[in-house]
C-alpha cells in the first residue's frame, strides 16, 4: 500500500491518546480496566482508514474493539473517526502485529478480524501474510479457547493460501462464502478496500476460522 506521510499524524496521536493507546504493554492482561467494563475484546489486525471498526463499534456498543495499525499516516484518518464519534469502546494501537503478544496476555481476546489484508503474492514473501502459521500461532496466543479469526478478502490467491493455511493449523472453517455481497450474510461493514474493489465489479470472499482447542 502506498502512504503518504502526514507529519502532522505523530502530534495528533499524542493528543488523543485517550483513544491511541501510547506504550500499550503496559495494559497487557488489563485491557478490561482500560475499557472500564469486562465486554469482550475483539481486534482488527491492519485496521487501515478504520471504517470497518468504527461501524462495528457503533452496531455493537456491549464489544470493546481495538485497531492495530502500523502506519501512524494511516491509523490518523481511524483516529480521526473515532474522536468524531467519540466511541467509548474503541481504542487504536500504532504498532506491528508480529508483537502483538507483548500488549495481550493470553485469553484476553475473542475475536480477530482481517481485512483486506496486504496479499504479498511473491512466494519469498509468503511469511509475512498475516493468515501465515505463525501468525495464527500468535492470535492463538492471545485468543480465548475457541477463539475466532473472521477474514474478509478481495484477493483470490491470498484468500486459497489462508483457508488451506488455517486448514492445516487445524482451524474450523465456517460461513464460508466466495460472493459475500451477493450472499445472504446479514450486518456487513464494509471496509474502505472493500468499497473500493467491489465497485470495481470484484468478488469479495470472507471465512470465519474457528480455534478447536
Ligand atoms: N483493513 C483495511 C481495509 O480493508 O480498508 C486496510 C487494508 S490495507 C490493504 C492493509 C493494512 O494493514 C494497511 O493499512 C497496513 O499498514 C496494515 N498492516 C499490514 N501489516 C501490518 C502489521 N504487521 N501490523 C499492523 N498493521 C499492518
Amino acid at each position: 500500500m502506498r502512504v503518504r506521510h502526514k507529519p502532522w499524524a505523530s502530534d495528533f496521536i499524542a493528543e488523543h491518546s485517550q483513544y491511541a493507546i501510547a506504550n500499550p504493554e503496559q495494559y497487557k492482561g488489563k485491557w478490561n480496566e482500560v475499557f472500564g467494563n469486562n465486554n469482550p475484546i475483539h481486534i482488527e489486525v491492519g485496521t487501515g482508514k478504520g471504517q470497518f471498526l468504527t461501524g462495528m463499534s457503533v452496531q455493537n456498543p456491549d464489544i470493546n474493539y481495538i485497531g492495530i495499525e502500523l502506519f501512524d499516516s494511516v491509523i490518523v484518518t481511524a483516529l480521526q473517526k473515532v474522536v468524531d464519534l467519540e466511541l467509548p469502546n474503541m481504542k487504536l494501537l500504532n504498532v506491528n502485529a508480529k508483537d502483538l503478544a507483548e500488549y495481550f496476555d493470553e485469553n484476553e481476546i475473542d475475536r480477530v478480524y482481517l481485512n483486506f489484508s496486504d496479499p504479498w503474492p511473491k512466494p519469498r514473501h509468503s511469511k509475512r501474510r498475516l493468515t501465515f502459521k505463525s501468525f495464527l500461532a500468535l492470535y492463538e496466543k492471545i485468543l480465548v479457547k475457541g477463539g475466532e479469526i473472521h477474514f474478509k478478502t478481495d484477493n483470490q490467491g491470498l484468500f486459497e493460501f489462508s483457508l488451506i493455511s488455517f486448514s492445516e493449523y487445524g482451524l474450523q472453517l465456517k460461513f464460508l462464502s466466495l460472493d459475500l455481497h451477493n450472499s445472504d450474510f446479514e450486518g456487513n461493514i464494509m471496509t474502505e478496500y472493500e468499497e473500493k474493489f467491489s465497485e470495481k465489479g470484484q468478488r469479495i470472499y470472507r471465512v470465519e476460522a474457528k480455534y478447536m482447542n
